[in-house]
Order: C-alpha cells, then structure tokens, then sequence
C-alpha cells in the first residue's frame, strides 16, 4: 500500500453521497477521509417520508447523523472546513483549504452537491417557513404530503410550466405564476390551460409565509394564499473543483453522469446531486456506493492486486 498520501481517498461532501461513499470504503479498509462545509442540502429537510427504509419518516439531521456515525464506525474519518482547491501532483490529489495544511490523497470522490435558488426571504423566514412546510423545493420529495392541497408554483416559464403539470398528478388547483413576468410559448401555455392550470400575471411582490399557509402578492392583483409554494428557480451546482480538474459539465452545469464510474480524470470520481440526473437521497446513496467501489477497485488494480 502506498503510505506516501496522506489517505487512500479523500471524499469531499458529508450529504447522503459523500457519507454512502465513505463508509464503504471503510468497510472496504481503505483510508478515508470526508470533507465538508457543513451545508448538505439534506439537513435542512424536516421530514422526509421517501427515503427507503423510515416508514415514519426521518428528519435530515437526524439521518445525516446516523450516516457519519455508520461511516465512522468502520474508521472513515470527518473534517469540517471548505476545500477552495484540489490538483494533481506528483501522481497524486492535493486537497487545498485557505489557511490548513494541503491533505494528500490517491484518489478523490466529489460530492458537494448543489446550491438552490432561492426566494428572496430572509434567512430566517425562510428556513421556518421549510420548515413549517408551507415553502418547498422538491415536488418528488414532497408534492405527496399536499395531495388535493392549494398549490402555487413561482416562476412563469418552461421550468416553473413542467414543474405545475408534475404537481397536476397531486391536485386540480395549482396556480402558476411569473417571478416578473410570463415567459411561456403558446404551446406550454395551451398544456397548462388543458391541464386546468392557472397562469397568473404580475411580478412578485411579497411573499408572506405563515405557519400554516403562504400568502402571494403579484403586482396589480390580489394577494392570494395557497397551502404550499414552490419556487422553481432551478439549482447551482458545487461542480467547481470538478471543472477545475478538468470534468466537463452537462447543459444544466452538473457534472456527467459517467464521472460516477468512470470520469475523464483519472483517480476522480463524483456522485450525489452534483452528478446530472435526480437529486435524491437514494440516488446519492447509490451514487456513492458505486463511485467508492470504483475507486477501491481501482487502488487495487494500482497496486497490482486484481486478477489479470
Ligand atoms: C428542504 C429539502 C427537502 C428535501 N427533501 C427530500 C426528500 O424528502 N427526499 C429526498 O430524497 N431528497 C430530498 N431533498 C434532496 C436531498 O437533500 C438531496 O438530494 C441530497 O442531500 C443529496 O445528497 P448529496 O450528498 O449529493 O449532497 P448534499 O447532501 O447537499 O451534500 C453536499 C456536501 O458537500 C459539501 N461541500 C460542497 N462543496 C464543498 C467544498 N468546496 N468544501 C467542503 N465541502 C463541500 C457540503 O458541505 C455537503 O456536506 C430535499 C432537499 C431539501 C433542501
């Protein structure tokens, strides 16, 4: 085993993916070390009800916990701080954080997930009213618990149009509407009127979540109050360090698909959200697995340890 780098993989992200990764690895006696900023996008869900295997539901802090302490119960290790850098030296990955000493590894797994876009509420407010459920992000993750409910979708335009005839599947009153203005083709608007979906006009004006219902302003109309509100702003993928190693990045500035198993560099790997496809906690997971078990088969095969 090559006791020159620091570890065998350094995984940067402690979401579903990172964590999934990381205990695999492990379990696989690999050396391993998670970074992380603190921000997986999965602490911050109240409940989750479609994660595999919590009938009753589990809060995001608490299976984020139970994830790092699974992984460091086979020895992987955690590091909080943010990594600002990652190159290739020496045949070998220089992980670089302002003001820490550079941690050296064989191989990398990127899982740094994505940034949404936001309403603008102050932070506060916002966090309450995710937390209230009256402010969601996810219709797959959640659009179940508003069955039949008032729903309205914040953003007129090819985005927010999908994402209004998905939440059609869950209720006949979804109300559609511009953060300034409609930007809908003919044809999506024609979509929306046989799906029975209301299409607002005026620019956002307030936004006013309660604990139990969210009330709307658009300029020159009457304030309306829905159960729910879904921004469809789309998401800003962490894919920095990936760019920066060279990964490419798809239409929507994720990673590829393929970096899961196989990336344009090599010794690289990403999974999770950061990675094109379906942000889910089970996607992670998976992600995760399969990128770890790439990795620890190629440190073995690095090592002259597979069958030829
Ligand atoms: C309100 C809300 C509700 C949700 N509900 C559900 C649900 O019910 N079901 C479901 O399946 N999904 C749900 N999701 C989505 C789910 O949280 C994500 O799909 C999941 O967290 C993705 O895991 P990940 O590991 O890819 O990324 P994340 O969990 O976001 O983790 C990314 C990690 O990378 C780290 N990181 C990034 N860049 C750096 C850096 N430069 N240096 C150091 N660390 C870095 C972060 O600190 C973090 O630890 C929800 C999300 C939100 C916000």
């Amino acid at each position: 085993m090559d006791q020159s780098t620091d570890w065998d993989v350094v995984v940067v992200g402690a979401g579903p993916a990172g964590l999934t990764a990381a205990l695999y690895l492990a379990r696989y006696h690999r050396r391993v070390l998670v970074i992380h900023d603190g921000k997986s996008r999965a602490l911050r869900i109240p409940l989750t009800h479609n994660a595999p295997g919590y009938p009753d539901g589990i809060t995001g802090i608490d299976l984020i916990a139970r994830m790092t302490e699974h992984a460091e119960k086979y020895g992987a290790e955690m590091l909080e701080m943010c990594v600002s850098n990652i190159r290739r030296a020496d045949g070998a990955f220089i992980v670089s954080s302002d003001g820490q000493p550079d941690t050296r590894a064989r191989g990398v797994i990127l899982a740094t997930g994505i940034f949404l876009n936001e309403v603008d509420l102050s932070r506060d407010v916002h966090e309450q009213a995710i937390k209230d459920g009256v402010l969601r992000y996810c219709p797959i993750c959640d659009a179940y618990e508003h069955t039949d409910a008032n729903i309205g979708v914040l953003g007129c335009d090819s985005n927010g149009a999908a994402e209004a005839l998905f939440l059609r599947q869950y209720s006949d009153r979804i109300t559609l509407m511009p953060l300034s203005h409609p930007e809908l083709t003919a044809s999506e608007q024609a979509q929306l009127d046989q799906a029975g979906i209301k299409v607002a006009h005026g620019a956002l004006a307030k936004l006013t979540p309660h604990s139990d219902r969210i009330e709307v302003a658009l300029e020159g109309q009457q304030e309306a109050s829905f159960d729910v509100v879904y921004p469809a702003l789309g998401c800003s993928p962490r894919a920095e360090l990936g760019t920066a190693l060279g990964l490419g990045l798809t239409d929507t500035g994720c990673l590829p698909p393929e970096a899961v198993t196989k990336s344009a560099v090599e010794g690289l790997w990403a999974a999770g959200d950061v990675v094109e496809g379906l942000d889910q906690i089970s996607v992670a997971m998976g992600h995760g697995a399969l990128a770890a078990t790439k990795a620890h088969n190629w440190l073995r095969e690095q090592d002259g340890e597979t069958l030829t």
